[in-house]
């Protein structure tokens, strides 16, 4: 078969997460031969999100408003406050389900290699919510490889105030492993048995 329009599709769908050259194909051709209904439902559903959805001014978690529900949930604990790299790290705490506290996305780590320095991440912000006295602890649930010891290492010694308790999570989890991947068990170990900065 030969297609600019479906070379153009496959090659747009082999640029997200997870998906390879093998899957990207299977995908358009179902969408476009077996399931053709799906494909105005998809096209909509992207459509809407990609207009309505942002990130939350406060911690960076994605929502359709000026915050996200966890931010705005006064039930949730105002004093702790955990830091992950991505939004999927986040969901995964959540799944877990023993955090109460809040959070803050930084969108990446620090990564001299790909030239993503602490401008290219979310860290003024959290700068920021250490003004207002409300936080007295920090959790640092980043992935436990070089970048993430680095981004760890860099917010200690530069953005978190020094009074503050800060503690890292990680034991438990295999070295180099990504939080969104871990299972809600080991995230719930790792969380109940971190060590102290
Ligand atoms: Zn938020």
């Amino acid at each position: 078969m030969t297609s600019n329009a479906f070379e153009e599709l496959v090659m747009r769908l082999k640029q997200l997460p997870g998906l390879g050259a093998r899957s990207a194909e299977r995908i358009a051709l179902h969408l476009l031969l077996e399931r053709r209904e799906k494909l105005d439902a998809l096209v909509g559903a992207l459509k809407t999100a990609g207009e309505k959805l942002r990130r939350c001014k406060c911690c960076g978690n994605l929502c359709e408003g000026e915050h996200c529900a966890l931010c705005l949930d006064a039930s949730r604990k105002h004093d702790v406050l955990c830091v992950v790299e991505e939004v999927p790290d986040l969901l995964a705490i959540e799944r877990a389900g023993n955090y109460r506290g809040r959070y803050h996305v930084l969108h990446g780590k620090l990564s001299p290699l790909r030239k993503i320095g602490p401008d290219e991440l979310n860290i003024a912000t959290l700068s920021g919510r250490f003004s207002s006295g409300e936080i007295t602890e920090v959790i640092l649930a980043l992935g436990n490889d070089i970048e993430g010891e680095a981004t760890c290492h860099y917010l200690r010694e530069t953005v978190i105030p020094q009074s503050m308790a800060v503690s890292r999570i990680g034991f438990g989890l295999p070295s180099g492993a990504t939080l969104m991947f871990a299972d809600p068990a080991t995230l719930r170990s790792a969380l109940s048995s971190r060590k102290h900065l």
